[in-house]
């Protein structure tokens, strides 16, 4: 069983998180059914947020009575101080709990530091002072925030996007977190969906002696993959690096990582997703990419005034409006069955 600390939380659990974002697209009995196996197969680490619709409450009926056996992690987009506090009581209440084992700053646009005029920080604190916290993290999608919250000294954790498909910079940051003792805990090991071999996913990070990945879950099928990795971790071996080396090849260059650093947009274009919709309808079943929900998302792709600040955000240098256009052009083939995919 392979377990990893989180900096200097303490926190030692399966290397093995349980992502609850997804669970928001089933109902309740069925999210519970599933939160539920996974604590039983070995899984003690369950990450959601407070924008993820009703994923804390489906949190917490299912470990009601059981909390102090395992770890949650949630998260706050508040922009003050008094918010947080909102949010937080309403977390508490959603998860049925009295504490939050890592409440985390969700993706926010800077490093909330003491004095700093937004009353965050000192929100966190005295959370934490008053027993309803217990760790201060914070999540991100953006480099120069990430490293100023781990040079910060103020975060226990960092939640940043991780997988095969990762540049250097962004590998840098496992560096510094291990440098500071900080835990680091990876979202989208799976990148977004690109990766469809979960036994690859996991055998890199895996590799990464401080990493804490957490899987997005929704379907039984793709739980009992990862429960099955408690007791048999994948290792790496020459036909994973294998799998890696061909995905590596197959999507660099002019790809969409899907990770939002070029967002919002003013049309409400989701960049992070339609720039990359070709890749998606080909690696994953196409099914639900194609679905009313995605058919209207693309449809934005006409509203777009082409301001360039998507273009300009991309640390990739992708030419985004371009790329947009392109998948939707194949995105509207693929709907008319003009192109198939399987
Ligand atoms: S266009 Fe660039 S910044 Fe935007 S989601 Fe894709 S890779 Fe990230
Ligand atoms: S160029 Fe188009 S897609 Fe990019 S931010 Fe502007 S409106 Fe949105």
């Amino acid at each position: 069983m392979n377990q990893v600390t989180v900096g200097s939380t303490g926190i030692t659990v399966n290397k093995n998180g349980f992502g609850a974002l997804p669970i928001q697209r089933v109902s309740q009995e069925d999210a519970v059914v599933l939160l539920k196996k996974a604590y039983d197969g070995g899984i003690r680490f369950f990450d959601t947020a407070r924008s993820y619709s009703d994923s804390e409450e489906k949190v917490g009926e299912a470990f009601d009575g059981i909390r102090t056996n395992l770890y949650i992690a949630t998260k706050t987009a508040a922009k003050t101080g008094e918010e947080l506090v909102k949010d937080l009581e309403l977390s508490l209440h959603n998860l049925r709990t009295d504490y939050i084992d890592i409440y985390q700053f969700h993706n926010i646009e800077f490093c909330p530091k003491p004095g700093d005029g937004s009353g965050l920080y000192e929100a966190m604190l005295q959370a934490k002072a008053q027993g309803k916290i217990r760790h201060i993290g914070i999540t991100n999608h953006r480099l120069m925030v990430a490293r100023e919250a781990i040079e910060s000294g103020l975060y226990e954790t960092l939640q940043f996007p991780f997988s095969y498909l990762s540049t250097e910079k962004d590998l840098e940051l496992v560096t510094m977190c291990k440098e500071h003792n900080m835990g680091f805990i990876a979202m989208k090991s799976l990148a977004g969906g690109l990766i469809n071999k979960s036994d690859a996913a996991y055998a890199y990070a895996a590799e990464f002696d401080n990493v804490l990945p957490i899987w997005g879950v929704q379907k039984e099928s793709e739980l009992d993959e990862f429960i099955s990795y408690v007791t048999n971790p994948p290792v790496m071996t020459d036909r994973i690096m294998r799998i890696i080396e061909a995905d590596k090849a197959e999507l660099s260059g002019n790809f969409c990582r899907g990770c939002g650093y070029c967002m919002p947009c003013p049309v409400g274009i989701e960049i992070n997703n339609c720039a990359r919709i070709s890749l998606m309808l080909r690696r994953a079943p196409s099914d639900r990419w194609l679905s009313k929900e995605w058919q209207n998302k693309m449809g934005k792709i006409d509203d777009c005034i082409h301001c360039n600040q998507c273009m300009s955000k991309c640390p990739y240098g992708l030419q985004t409006p371009e790329l947009l256009a392109k998948n939707y052009e194949d995105f509207k083939n693929v709907l008319a069955g003009k192109v198939k995919v399987q």
